[in-house]
């Protein structure tokens, strides 16, 4: 099984990544340090996670040669619009300490306001086409979003990040993004989720039937789940500030889930999402200043 996928316009992408959403600036460096000693060669960071920088600065004290990281962020909402989100770029990517980010792509579909959203996909093709960008991309977008988008522009994103974990699937999605050659990108693949909002009875990490496989397997029930993304060719990021779970959910190369056990882990969907509902995403609700340096 390869650790690499490929994105719909030829540039690779490492099938397994590294998120750091609600890692604290002061603590991002630490840990995306950890990860790139432990093997992880993609970081997904965001303008509005507030760490970029963090990430940029291990990058920098990692030594790692530039194209021997692949380095993801996201446009914030508050930034969309074409002049607004060439200026983002220049904002990420002086955060990140790089001239070219890896992949960039859009937080949200702002569905109120999509004039806007397109505006800043727009920008976005500019910054492919200078070479300022590997691949664009967009994340939490649903199916009426993308097809408005794929109608408007001429870029097919080359993926949409969007939440997945055995208790939310999103498959019609899923296969819609398959059917453009759009990669989804698994964000809380582990079920994060459903655990870091305080109730730990609904949290993917004690499901019976995955913890059943783990112990089969003598892996955890994260490994479990990581092994499920892989194998069905999504790529997934999972986040940890714990050195220990960074090396755990890296290491999921050497055992594989039977076609029984993948099936036993597509039944748990619930068809509940944990995140925001994207049709609810306002400037209003959401919107936040993402600062110049
Ligand atoms: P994950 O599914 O990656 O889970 C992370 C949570 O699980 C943290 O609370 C972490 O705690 C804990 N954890 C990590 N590893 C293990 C393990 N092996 N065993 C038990 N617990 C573990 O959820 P996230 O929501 O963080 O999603 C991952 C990434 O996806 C984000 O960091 C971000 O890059 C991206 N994302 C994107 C979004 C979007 O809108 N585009 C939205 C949300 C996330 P601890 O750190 O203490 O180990």
């Amino acid at each position: 099984m390869t650790n690499t996928l490929t994105l719909n316009n030829g540039v690779d992408i490492p099938a397994l990544g590294f998120g750091v959403f609600q890692t604290p600036p002061a603590e991002t460096a630490e840990a995306v340090a950890a990860a790139l000693s432990t093997g992880y060669r993609l970081i997904d960071t965001a303008a509005a996670y507030a760490n970029e920088r963090g990430v940029g600065d291990a990058l920098k004290a990692s030594g790692s040669a530039r194209d021997d990281v692949f380095i993801e962020s996201k446009v914030w909402i508050s930034d969309y619009g074409y002049d607004e989100t060439l200026h983002a770029f220049e904002k990420s990517s002086r955060k990140l300490h790089v001239d070219v980010i890896d992949l960039f792509i859009l937080h949200q579909a702002l569905p109120g306001a999509f004039d806007k959203t397109i505006a800043a996909y727009k920008a976005l093709e500019t910054l492919l086409a200078d070479g300022k960008v590997r691949a664009i991309g967009v994340s939490n977008f649903m199916i009426d979003h993308l097809t408005t988008l794929l109608d408007e522009t001429d870029v097919v994103p080359a993926v949409n990040q969007i939440e997945v974990h055995p208790y939310f699937q999103q498959r019609d999605l899923q296969d819609f993004g398959t059917r453009h050659g759009i990669l989804t990108q698994a964000w809380s693949p582990i079920g994060g989720i459903t655990s870091y909002r305080g109730d730990d009875s609904k949290s993917t990490f004690n499901d019976p039937v995955i913890v059943e496989i783990a112990q089969a397997h003598e892996k955890s029930a994260a490994q479990v789940m990581l092994r499920w993304h892989i194998q069905h060719g999504v790529q997934a990021i999972p986040k940890s500030v714990k050195p220990a779970r960074i090396a755990e959910n890296f290491d999921v190369f050497d055992f594989e889930l039977t076609p029984d056990e993948i099936a036993r882990i597509d039944a748990l969907d619930t068809g509940v999402r944990g995140g925001p509902e994207p049709e609810v995403v306002t400037l209003e609700t959401f919107g936040r200043d993402i600062p110049e340096d």
